[in-house]
């Protein structure tokens, strides 16, 4: 439980901490709130000869409207997300998210910079921002890139960043007015990651879907995208017979292992679940 030495530097801005990544090489990693990197450092799972703390640079923080999208800088806390009346009024599920990601004291320090980076498909933000139509700017010695949280996920802890890269801030389109939102999640007990969780947004007009997204979270080895399953919804009712139909599309794309949060075939099953359960509440709260 106690971690290999290393270095620890404390940049106070994005261009300082850049240089000293591509200084440092492969063996230093950047530091959010160090409750996914510090864990793995103890368990050496990870062993980093340097630490690149981010915390200390100002502009790496906040959240702002910007036309037509909502701007969360990389290292704003998972609390701060829940205390955001922006948030809460523009694309509430992401406070609904954040609520549900482990407890408060992890929530006071946890980024969602480093929950989007991580590369854990047990983390819930990856497939709400997948569902969002998010995108996350990266920046590293050789410039600036956007790129779409839908491509941003290769494998388990395996993203499109690249060495030396950091992620500075997240985009996320607002959805429009009267939208119906929610994350379903399975844990075994509050504070657990996910056995299964669904996000799902959805827009309906005079009782009909016209728009739906939906990501699936803990269930394969990245979080998922569910396009098809979102597909067959659209233009539908939601009546019993498609939102079945749905559900089978999603399960289809799951992979999850069997571990100590059950079987495969029942973490597959609780994806359904969790989706008509999301699809339930959204349905309920558009208008
Ligand atoms: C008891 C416990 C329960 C938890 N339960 C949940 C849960 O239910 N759901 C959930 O989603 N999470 C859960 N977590 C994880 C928690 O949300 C973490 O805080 C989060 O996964 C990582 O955020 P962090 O700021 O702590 O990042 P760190 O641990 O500092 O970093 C994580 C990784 O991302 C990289 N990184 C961080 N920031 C950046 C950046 N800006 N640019 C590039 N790379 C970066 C780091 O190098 C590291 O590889 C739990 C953690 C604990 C300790």
């Amino acid at each position: 439980m106690i971690p290999g030495s290393f270095a620890y530097h404390r940049p106070t801005s994005i261009g300082e901490a850049i240089s000293l990544l591509a200084d440092l090489g492969e063996e230093a990693r950047p530091l959010a709130g160090g409750h996914s990197l510090i864990p793995m450092m103890k368990l050496r799972l990870a062993a980093p000869e340097h630490l690149v703390d981010l915390a200390g640079i100002p502009d790496l923080k906040g959240i702002r409207a910007d036309g037509s999208d909502v701007v969360v800088g990389a290292m704003t806390t998972q609390h701060e997300i829940v205390a955001s009346e922006l948030l809460a009024g523009k694309i509430p599920l992401l406070r609904e998210t954040s609520l549900v990601i482990a407890d408060p004291q992890v929530r006071y320090v946890g980024t969602l910079g480093g929950n989007v980076a991580n590369g854990d498909p047990g983390n819930d933000m990856p497939a709400v921002m997948m569902c969002l139509g998010a995108s996350y700017q990266v920046v590293g010695n050789s410039g600036e890139r956007r790129i779409s949280a839908r491509d941003f996920y290769q494998g388990t802890y395996l993203t499109a960043l690249r060495p030396g890269e950091i992620l500075t801030n997240v985009r996320i389109p607002i959805p429009v007015a009267g939208h119906g939102f929610a994350y379903e999640k399975l844990k075994r007990k509050v504070g657990d990651y996910a056995t299964a969780a669904a996000a799902v947004l959805l827009t309906m007009s005079g009782g009909t879907v016209t728009a739906c997204s939906i990501g699936l979270t803990n269930v394969a080895g990245t979080p998922l995208w569910a396009e098809e399953a979102a597909s067959v919804l659209t233009g539908s009712t939601l009546d019993a017979a498609t939102v079945k139909r749905a559900l089978t599309a999603a399960e289809a794309i799951t992979s999850p292992a069997s571990d100590g949060r059950g079987p495969a075939h029942y973490r597959t099953k609780m994806a359904g679940v969790m989706l008509a359960r999301a699809l339930a509440s959204a349905k309920a709260r558009a208008h």
